[in-house]
């Protein structure tokens, strides 16, 4: 049986098409490192889903010693690892007035 490709589908409510972006932020608790990730969307739903994240990031909590960096936008792209996402500052800037 052959394997079915792996899909993102945008998460924004309502919405059936597939993810083409990542919104994360980097964290770090002064070693270890990471993405904590706010919302996969598509780029229909990527000016609301950012606006989001930006709340999600704004109750985020940090003990004293993390750092939670603001929310990237990063190119979604299946079978690619993490640390491979191609960041999209002109779409982050576009949206931040
Ligand atoms: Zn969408």
């Amino acid at each position: 049986m052959p394997m079915k490709p792996y899909k993102v589908l945008c998460l924004q409510s309502e919405c059936k098409n597939l993810a083409n972006f990542k919104i994360a932020s980097r964290w770090s608790d002064g070693g270890v490192e990471e993405l904590k990730t706010y919302a996969l969307t598509c780029e229909k739903c990527l000016p609301a889903a950012f606006a989001q994240s930006f709340e999600k990031h704004k109750s985020c909590r940090t003990i004293p010693g993390e750092v939670l960096e603001s929310p990237m936008i990063f190119e979604l792209h299946t079978g690619r690892h993490s640390n491979q996402l191609v960041r999209r500052t002109d779409l982050e800037a576009s949206f931040i007035s």
